[in-house]
């Protein structure tokens, strides 16, 4: 496995007036292999959107670095970032914004490959054929104006536009947030079955675990612009190791009668404080019901969790080991 997208100690932050700074990504750090799917979730405000564009360096890192492959992207000056975007793509959360209503499908398809490639009129129409194909979208849409299709259909057109260079690294923000049921399991569908025939890697952003699961080999939790979790998809989900992350996860309507019965529910108590100003030492207390004396002094370390992946929860060494939801108290 080779990392593809190597993030380190990445920070982004606004300035807000009368001197407030809001730090909306506090300390991020994580890879992507070739080939694979990291999910990111978090609840609106984690700062989780924020790391995606600034990878992109479609928001601007304060501090950091950002690799794709051997090319560090924090490094670069924004004229040399043009050939970057050949190699790095976005699928945003909002079909009906992220497409030109004035510009045909094929117009729309055909732009990224005159800005960026050589090819002929005919190589490039037969490049948009395909990438219409690996959608599923009727090759005879080309002429087509994005308001004559659905929400579904829109995200495909989005999602052929991002592929059509054969991308090193998509961002996916979201991408099926908007969507009803059936099609968000559609474009699922759609993701895994490219995911499989290419070897670019996705950056997978969500507030839905359960869609995160799906998708994604790894998953990181972000609250309050840290990660407060990250490891194998699987153990992530059945066995979280970090109460916020159990907390997400009880939010998950179960469909195994049987499981839900065992399941625990954590419910959160309170809002997410506001990013200007918070919670000393671990972020998450206010909401925690595990919360100890320790965790307003101290900031968690992340602590390497059997099964895979780290939990910054000061639990893993200060009290009873927390193996998943099941063990923990309903309350
Ligand atoms: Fe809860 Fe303390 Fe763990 Fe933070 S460090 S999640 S407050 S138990
Ligand atoms: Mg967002």
């Amino acid at each position: 496995r080779v990392p593809k997208l190597r993030v380190e100690d990445l920070e982004v932050t606004f300035d807000v007036g009368r001197g407030r700074k809001l730090h909306a990504v506090d300390g991020v750090s994580f890879h992507v292999d070739e080939g694979e799917t990291l999910g990111l979730v978090g609840e609106s405000g984690s700062g989780k959107s924020t790391t995606g564009m600034a990878v992109l360096r479609l928001a601007e890192p304060t501090s950091g670095r950002v690799y794709l492959g051997d090319t560090e992207v924090t490094g670069l000056r924004s004229r040399q970032l043009r050939p970057l975007r050949k190699r790095m793509q976005i699928v945003f959360q909002d079909p009906y914004s992220s497409l030109d209503p004035s510009m045909t499908i094929g117009q729309q398809l055909d732009e990224p490959l005159k800005v960026h490639t050589s090819l002929s009129k005919a190589e490039r129409r037969a490049r948009v054929d395909e990438a219409l194909d690996t959608v599923k979208l009727s090759r005879r849409y080309t002429s087509r104006y994005p308001n004559e299709f659905s929400g579904g259909q829109r995200q495909r057109i989005a999602i052929a536009r991002a592929m059509i260079l054969d991308p090193e690294l998509v961002v996916c923000d979201e991408p099926v947030s908007a969507l009803d049921v059936s099609t968000q399991s559609q474009i699922v569908n759609l993701l895994l079955g490219i995911q499989e025939q290419s070897r670019t890697s996705f950056l997978f952003i969500a507030h839905d675990l359960a869609v995160v699961r799906l998708v994604s080999a790894r998953t990181a939790v972000m609250y309050l612009g840290q990660l407060v979790e990250t490891g194998p998809s699987a153990r992530v989900y059945d066995a979280p190791a970090h109460p916020y992350t159990a907390a997400l996860n009880s939010a998950i309507p179960i469909p195994d009668p049987d499981r839900q019965r065992t399941r625990d529910r954590i419910v959160l108590g309170g809002d997410q404080p506001s990013p200007l100003t918070p919670p000393s030492g671990c972020r998450f207390r206010t909401r925690c019901p595990f919360a100890m004396e320790v965790c307003a002094e101290e900031a968690p370390p992340q602590y390497p969790i059997d099964g895979g992946g780290y939990a910054a929860c000061h639990l893993h060494t200060h009290g009873p080991q927390l193996r998943g939801a099941s063990v923990l108290p309903l309350i």
